[in-house]
């Protein structure tokens, strides 16, 4: 068994192009490392990536990578000292290092994913609209095509279709959703409506998402161009966990 942190061992950080543009979904770079597991198996890092990693709320990409002979389907994407490793399955002869590599991302999961992801956002925006007033989160989740926000505190009251109504109202407005890149010491006056700021690590620069007029939330994530690509929401459920409320939602293919 290989340890995350044998693989990336005098690694540098991996070029993450899917902060820069979450729509590029082919792309080439170059191996550094390639670490057979047992069999078939193993591990892939390369200069730089289109593929997100596991990282809380957001699950793994999927995808091919190619070589000259050899291709590699892509389980599993994880993320160590911000180096992102493939794991998975090769054909073929297998990988050297220096040796240049295409990649193609499983988009359909990806896009949807990025639907979702951006729908959380949304929801959080319809929780304080509806509630007025603004919850910590605690946890959340951004699956493919199904998600939950989950808050501190007490709900009054299942508020369900409201928090459907607003968030609605939001991709109707098809508000513009862009990234920003501001220093620790702007951080105060650049976000509004986060419910995350209590659980950020301390950097130097934050990458926050702005849905214009709507949010502005530190998120590592990838997100669409513009709230009506979301898609019609859904509110499944408004229900009580432990310390807080769970907001359960999904996004409905037109
Ligand atoms: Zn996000």
């Amino acid at each position: 068994m290989v340890s995350l942190a044998e693989v990336v061992e005098g690694l540098p950080e991996t070029g993450k192009l899917y902060l820069e543009d979450s729509y590029k979904r082919e792309a080439e770079s170059q191996v550094l490392r390639w670490i057979r597991e047992t069999g078939r198996k193993g591990y892939l890092v390369l200069r730089e990536t289109i593929m997100h990693p596991k990282s809380g709320a957001q699950p793994s990409d999927r995808g091919v990578l190619e070589s000259v002979g050899t291709t590699f389907t892509v389980s599993k994407v994880m993320e160590y000292r911000g180096v992102i490793v493939h794991y998975g399955e090769i054909s073929g002869e297998g990988f050297e290092e220096g040796m240049g590599v295409k990649m193609r991302l499983d988009w359909e999961r990806r896009y949807k994913i990025m639907r979702t992801h951006t729908a959380g956002h949304i929801v959080d925006y319809a929780v304080v609209k509806v509630y007025g007033r603004a919850f910590q989160s605690q946890s959340a989740m951004h699956d493919v095509g199904y998600g939950f926000q989950e808050y501190f505190g007490e709900y009054s009251g299942d508020l369900r279709e409201m928090i459907e109504s607003v968030a609605n109202e939001v991709v109707a407005l098809n508000k513009p959703v862009y990234a920003e890149y501001v220093g620790a010491n702007e951080l105060g006056k650049k976000v509004f409506g986060a419910p995350n700021l209590g659980r950020l690590p301390r950097l130097d620069v934050y990458r926050i998402i702005v849905i214009e007029g709507i949010n502005a939330i530190p998120c590592g994530g990838t997100h669409v161009r513009c709230t009506s690509e979301v898609g019609r929401l859904k509110i499944d459920s408004v229900e009580k966990v432990s310390n807080g409320f769970r907001v359960s939602y999904r996004i409905l293919d037109a």
